[in-house]
């Protein structure tokens, strides 16, 4: 904690406190996630360092750099230092459009897609499922590009953690396989990317209820409301294949990346 200088408390999350934190080495600006690891044994906790020290290899435009990790010698939590993205996240963004009355245009739904995928492939070809993929944890940077936070770390905490999630939250993003209590699979992320897609189309999650027995009901059973007709035939099967209730059906993210629409895209929008 030395090392860091602690400005402000940005948030608190379903696990633990996020500060704003301006390194003392270089100066640059960081965010802390602060995690208590109270019940853990010191076998757990060494599998976390490690786990954590995984994360921290990967890098991409299109995902939020971990940069270091350590145990907070006072309180005995575990600090997880990341890249602050400072421009909101894509929750914000979508309810900004609704409060607008308007919908992200063809072009903006295009430029998010191809940096959601890129992303997310950086991601699972490293091995690491998302496993907590949702709108609020895709961040927006200065510049505009967009971030996928929070990767991996349901996994490093998974008991304390998933847990105390699953309480919490409503789960919109979850899929039909983990409402079946079958365990977390690449082609989750697959399910909970589709999610995020179909919101950014329609400004509206494809499984909503007021009540989460609904919700979990429609999300096994349900198909999803078509979205405007204005988006292109391609785009709306896209979404939909990827909100498949069966996870082998739907695309790996290399067969999404590589897929014609998206390549074509690509070529396009980057
Ligand atoms: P949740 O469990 O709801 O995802 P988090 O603990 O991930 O909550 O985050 C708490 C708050 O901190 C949120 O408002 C989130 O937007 C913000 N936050 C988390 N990570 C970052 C980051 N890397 N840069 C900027 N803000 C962040
Ligand atoms: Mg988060």
């Amino acid at each position: 904690m030395d090392d860091y200088q602690l400005l402000k408390k940005i948030g608190e999350g379903s696990y633990g406190v996020v500060y704003l934190v301006r390194s003392k080495k270089t100066g640059g600006m960081s965010v802390i996630k602060k995690v208590s690891l109270k019940d853990m044994s010191e076998k757990e906790r060494k599998k976390v360092h490690k786990e954590a020290r995984i994360l921290q290899m990967l890098h991409h435009p299109n995902i939020v750099s971990y940069y270091d990790s350590f145990e907070d010698p006072e309180t005995g939590s575990f600090c997880l230092v990341m890249e602050y993205v400072s421009g909101g996240d894509l929750r914000m963004k979508i309810k900004e459009k609704q409060d607008q009355g308007e919908y992200f245009t063809e072009e903006e739904i295009y430029t998010i897609l191809i940096q959601l995928i890129s992303g997310l492939k950086e991601i699972q070809d490293h091995k690491i499922i998302h496993r907590d993929l949702k709108s609020a944890n895709i961040f927006i940077s200065k510049k505009g590009l967009l971030k996928i936070g929070d990767f991996g770390i349901s996994r490093i905490l998974s008991n304390t953690y998933e847990k105390a999630k699953t309480l919490i939250g409503t789960p919109y993003y979850i899929s039909p396989e983990i409402l079946e209590n079958k365990p977390y699979s690449f082609q989750s992320d697959i399910w909970s990317l589709g999610v995020v897609i179909y919101e950014i189309c329609h400004l509206k999650r494809p499984f909503e209820s007021d009540n989460i027995y609904g919700l979990v009901l429609k999300i096994l059973n349900s198909e999803p409301p078509s979205l405007p007709s204005f988006y292109a035939k391609d785009l709306q099967d896209f979404i939909l294949s990827f909100l498949q209730k069966d996870p082998q059906k739907r695309p790996t993210i290399t067969q999404a990346y590589e897929s014609p629409f998206i390549q074509s895209l690509s070529q396009k929008y980057t």
